[in-house]
């Protein structure tokens, strides 16, 4: 399979370009130059693992390219946890994708880019050297998904004091193959330091770099097996099915798009928004009008400009009548989203994350304007644990930690503190070369 650049549809390569350089040289993101047509892996689903559906997916985007006893090595490598389905009532679901090690969705595509950089970094001399800045969550789940990952550095820089305390110790319990800094400044200033890292071409001589950016191709791909996964699970009723999808950056989304492209009869998706809603609003008036995010209590989805929208108007050829025939979107605010912890929990006996808790709201929106013929299946980006005070101060009741995040509580901080100068900064990576 090659990949062409949203920017330019003759800017065409394979597989290994696309996930080692991440973005495109003319800055576009990457997309496949077609989609397979998996209609029979669908007829078929019930006898299937989700390893084995997630490698008859990835097979025909990586092909030749890796081989296949490799090629299932790094699904066994990454997606290793489950994707369980727990049902509400006969119109409503609940896709966990909190299993992984850092308790969110991100875990599956930032393990598979993981493993897979290093299958294509495994003959190299000189070690790759992976430069994150986060806010927090991004980060824990590419410093875990590259944790151990042989050839491969990883160097997660997040701002001193302004992520949550359960973030940075998710951030500095690592070690071996990964450095965590803590920089201090602002999230803008560990951004700036890997960005100057990728311009420096003195640095560059001396050491390979590569991020392991959100929209690189190999964190989107793997993120589509869940959706087929999700609807083994389903209960076979004949009612119309509907992913609900809790959305920022609409990379989620966007893999269940690809998913629906590939053969898998979804019916509609529902992009669920806090108040950063660009997305809704280029729905409603089929204007893009990127804004500055505001603060809110499902922080994940505060993105004011989407960095997937480029893919999805390119998927539809820019006509926004397709787009909204696949696709609704609902916006609710954080007032909204603490009664709908609660709300879910007295319902249904269900502790949501706040971010889950948006999505509910949106699938609920839409069941009230249709009949009993449609299943909607909310996708729970991240264990309510991760957001402990908010959802126990919605429900009034004490959360248990599962044991991988609260193992980590009681491991020792290891970080790095450097100041925001970037000779700091370079000064650093250079020692390790
Ligand atoms: C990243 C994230 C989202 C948003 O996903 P996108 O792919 O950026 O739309 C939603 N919920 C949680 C918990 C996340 O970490």
């Amino acid at each position: 399979m090659k990949f062409y650049s949203t920017n330019n549809r003759n800017n065409i390569v394979g597989f290994e370009k696309a996930v080692m350089s991440g973005l495109a040289d003319d800055s576009g993101l990457y997309m496949p130059c077609s989609f397979p047509n998996l209609k029979s892996l669908v007829a078929s689903i019930e006898g299937l693992s989700f390893q084995e559906i997630s490698y008859d997916v990835i097979k025909n985007f990586v092909q030749e390219e890796i081989p296949p006893g490799s090629l299932k090595n790094i699904i066994e490598q990454s997606i290793n946890f489950p994707a369980p389905v727990s049902g509400l009532d006969n119109q409503l679901g609940i896709l966990e994708l909190f299993h992984g090690p850092t308790l969110a969705f991100k875990d599956f595509g930032a393990r598979f880019m993981a493993q897979t950089m290093g299958y294509f970094v495994r003959n190299e001399e000189t070690e790759l050297n992976i430069l994150v800045a986060t806010s927090g969550d991004t980060g824990s789940a590419v410093a875990n998904g590259f944790y151990g990952v042989e050839g491969i550095n990883v160097f997660i820089l997040y701002p001193s004091g302004k992520v949550s305390p359960i973030q940075e110790k998710q951030l500095t319990t690592l070690d071996k193959n990964v450095h965590t800094l803590e920089i201090i400044g602002t999230f803008d200033d560990c951004q700036r330091l890997v960005k100057e890292a990728f311009v420096d071409q003195e640095l560059l001589k001396k050491i390979r770099l590569s991020s392991a950016n959100s929209i690189n191709i190999a964190r989107l791909l793997p993120q589509s097996f869940y959706y087929f996964e999700a609807f083994k699970q389903l209960p076979s009723n004949g009612k119309k099915i509907l992913y609900c999808v809790p959305s920022g950056n609409l990379g989620n989304l966007t893999a269940g798009l690809f998913a629906k492209m590939m053969g898998l009869p979804i019916s509609n998706f529902i992009a669920a928004t806090n108040s950063n809603n660009v997305f809704t609003d280029y729905l409603k008036t089929g204007k893009f009008m990127k804004r500055k995010s505001v603060q809110t209590l499902s922080n994940a989805m505060d993105v004011g400009n989407p960095s997937n929208l480029v893919r999805i108007i390119d998927m539809y050829k820019n006509n926004i009548e397709n787009v909204s025939n696949d696709i609704l979107s609902f916006s609710h605010n954080d007032r909204e989203t603490v009664e709908a912890i609660k709300e879910v929990y007295m319902k249904y006996g269900y502790v949501i994350d706040p971010h889950g808790a948006v999505g509910y709201l949106a699938a609920k929106k839409y069941l009230e304007s249709t009949d009993q013929s449609s299943f909607v299946l909310i996708l729970e980006t991240a264990h309510a644990s991760k957001f402990k005070d908010i959802v126990e101060n919605s429900i009034d009741k004490e959360i248990e930690i599962p044991a991988r995040l609260a193992s980590c509580l009681n491991e020792e901080k290891k970080s790095v503190i450097l100041s925001s100068d970037y000779n700091d900064f370079k000064e650093f990576l250079l020692y390790f070369r």
